[in-house]
């Protein structure tokens, strides 16, 4: 079979729901990959975060064989081991709290929004207010949750209960707040909205009015979490806690998992038994794979490299937007999240850059993101950017 040949069957057999560029992936290894035909790749936008650690990293690898040869699955009836030394994990590397499993980022927060309902209902509040160019899922909750017009048409009526207001605008965020508003969420760094990050003062003064009203504060991490940022939570970078926080992406390593994390500061139960639940949450083998990521972040120190690299290639985007100041307005992003705002549209350099071998993104139309795995090193990004450069290159010409 031939990429073609793939392309056919996709043409017949599976939903439109993506643009897809013409390329079949086969093997992965760190941060190269391969396709079908056996030419290599840099991946500089690994499973679009999932794959955090790299491709196929072996701690994780070897975590799913043993896990699989023991026990898939079991269902939330029973208690897994797994599933409570992750959960552990994760509130040792968070905050003080407790863990609800799912399989993705949308059931995060779509859990999160259910918690918050959940927890309003007392008081008769029910409203979430969410950022402008905010990413949260595709359930139908979730992208109502959305910042982005495009996401809800066609999906109408939409749930009720959610408000955007503009992000990092502290007057316009404190005046939308009405009396059945229960929560706010957002990103640290808007991801999808296209590496837009979240000022010091802002993250400080929502928490606080948070406190004030009585409202809970969600982080969506989804994208941000697990060490990408040179921390475990990008949160840690503001010096505030959320009351709950999404997460998914690269704490499974490449498998499917997701997870809300909900501050033992709220005292009440409030999703009690019956009233939230997933089948394949936290199951052994996604949860194991989870484990050994947590370790494998902690082994080979991939927080510190994570900063170290994101430094470095920050310098080096630096560097680029000095060379060709007319196509790059800014380079913005903490750690190993970084974008590149663009004059045009980015899809040619994406795609000239896929030709030459190194996979990028492109969102918002004109910001380029780059976000290598923890993994990567100094060699890695300097054939990366001098890519990125050849491809700038002929765009400017
Ligand atoms: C990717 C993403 C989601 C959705 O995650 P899925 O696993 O695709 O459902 C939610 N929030 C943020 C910030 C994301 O980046």
């Amino acid at each position: 079979m031939k990429t073609k040949d793939v392309e056919a069957l996709y043409q017949k057999f599976v939903l439109a729901t993506y643009n897809r560029s013409p390329l079949c992936l086969v093997k992965g290894k760190g941060s190269k990959v391969w396709d079908l035909e056996g030419k290599e790749y840099l991946d500089f936008f690994p499973g679009w975060a999932v794959s955090g650690l790299g491709h196929c990293h072996p701690d994780v690898v070897n975590a799913i064989k043993n896990q699989a040869r023991k026990l898939l699955h079991i269902p939330n009836n029973y208690y897994g081991l797994k599933q409570a030394q992750l959960a552990q994990k994760i509130a040792e590397k968070s905050f003080d709290g407790r863990v609800f499993f799912c399989n993705s980022g949308a059931e995060a927060m779509e859990s999160a929004i259910k918690f918050v309902r959940k927890f309003g209902s007392a008081s008769g509040r029910y409203e979430m207010i969410t950022m402008d160019r905010s990413f949260h899922g595709r359930t139908l909750a979730t992208l109502t949750a959305t910042g982005q017009e495009k996401f809800h048409k066609g999906f109408e009526p939409l749930p009720e209960g959610f408000k955007q207001v503009p992000f990092n605008d502290f007057e316009t965020l404190r005046q939308a707040i009405g009396p059945k508003t229960i929560s706010i969420a957002l990103e640290l760094i808007q991801g999808e909205g296209g590496i837009r990050v979240a000022d010091q003062d802002y993250v400080r003064k929502v928490r606080a009015l948070c406190d004030e009203r009585k409202m809970l504060l969600v982080f969506d991490e989804v994208q941000t979490g697990m060490g990408r940022t040179g921390k475990w939570f990008a949160y840690q970078h503001y010096g505030v806690e959320p009351d709950l926080m999404a997460l998914a992406k690269s704490l499974g390593g490449g498998v499917p998992i997701g997870a809300l994390v909900v501050n033992r500061k709220i005292k009440e139960e409030v999703l009690t038994p019956g009233t939230h639940a997933s089948t394949y949450g936290g199951n052994p083998l996604v949860t194991a794979a989870g484990l050994a990521v947590f370790k494998a972040i902690q082994k080979e120190g991939l927080l510190r490299n994570a900063e170290e690299m994101g430094d470095y290639l920050r310098s080096k985007l630096l560097a680029l937007q000095e060379k060709y100041s007319s196509l790059i307005q800014e380079v913005r992003g903490i750690g190993l999240m970084l974008g590149l705002e663009l004059n045009q549209p980015g899809v040619e350099i994406v795609t000239a850059a896929r030709e030459k071998g190194l996979l990028i993104n492109c969102t918002q139309d004109r910001v380029l993101r780059i976000m290598p795995a923890m993994t990567v090193t100094k060699r890695q990004i300097d054939r990366g950017l001098r890519i990125l450069d050849q491809v700038l290159g002929e765009v400017a010409r």
